[in-house]
């Protein structure tokens, strides 16, 4: 049986209590005090509300993310939607916490933002991604100009928080060629054409299984013209994971 050293315990307890109390840990979204689980062996760096808040959502369409589907043999499917991947998931919608978030982790500073939403990403689907067998991760790419500009790119660091969680790797398989316009300051009917050759690919893709991940999927047409240029380059299968889902009606 093992013997209990005293000093071996106070050398356990400050390596875990010690820096928590020097830096009281704060929650990564809100920033407010931390209550951590000290028996865990996972602490988060997310408080339970943002949890919540951040990962409350309807019930949505496997394939597309869309809200209205019928159940096809107890899977939630529209009956006519056929998007080139094979399924989707998402976080949430694009409620007021997870905007706000969302908006915050575009900016440099914001990393751990991007990173704990895409841990919570992978944690909240993780059966359904184990299903997948996904071989390679692809963060949505940013121009590079952009990213010069913008200090960093929240679809990477969600990719990183992603990947972690679930043991993938992940990769920059995607460049952005071309410096388009922001999807979100066009209208829908115009967001499929700017996009359209806007992605090369860079990296050996054939024959895998290839799972894409963007902070925010609205009409879909990013993910399309992503899923598009990994497919010609002969991806078997691609899927998406993004943090939101927006209404198209919105
Ligand atoms: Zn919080
Ligand atoms: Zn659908």
């Amino acid at each position: 049986m093992k013997s209990i050293d005293p000093f071996e315990e106070l050398a356990h307890f400050w390596g875990r209590h010690g820096l928590d109390l020097l830096f009281p840990p704060r929650c990564s979204v809100c920033g407010e005090d931390l209550q951590r689980d000290y028996s865990s062996s996972q602490w988060s760096d997310v408080c339970q509300r943002c949890e919540r808040l951040l990962s409350a959502d309807v019930p949505r369409c496997m394939v597309c993310g869309e809200v209205s589907f019928e159940t096809v043999d107890g899977c939630r499917q529209c009956t006519d939607c056929r998007p080139p991947w094979q399924g989707l998931i998402a976080l949430s919608g694009y409620g007021l916490h997870t905007r706000d978030a969302v908006l915050r982790a575009k900016h440099p500073g914001g990393e751990v933002i991007a990173a704990a939403m895409g841990r919570l990403l992978a944690e909240k689907h993780r059966a359904l991604i184990d299903s997948w067998k996904v071989e390679c991760v692809v963060p949505v790419p940013m121009h590079f100009v952009r990213r010069a500009f913008r200090g960093t790119n929240p679809a990477e660091e969600i990719a990183r928080g992603f990947s972690k969680t679930m043991g993938f790797l992940w990769s920059r398989a995607l460049a952005r060629v071309q410096s388009t316009r922001m999807q979100n300051e066009l209208p829908f009917s115009k967001r499929a054409a700017n996009v359209r050759n806007a992605f090369q690919i860079r990296a050996r893709v054939r024959g895998k299984r290839m799972l894409l991940i963007d902070d925010v999927c609205t009409t879909g047409s990013t993910l399309k013209a992503c899923s598009g240029v990994l497919l010609r380059a002969g991806a078997e299968k691609v899927f998406c994971a993004v943090v939101s889902k927006a209404d198209r009606s919105a």
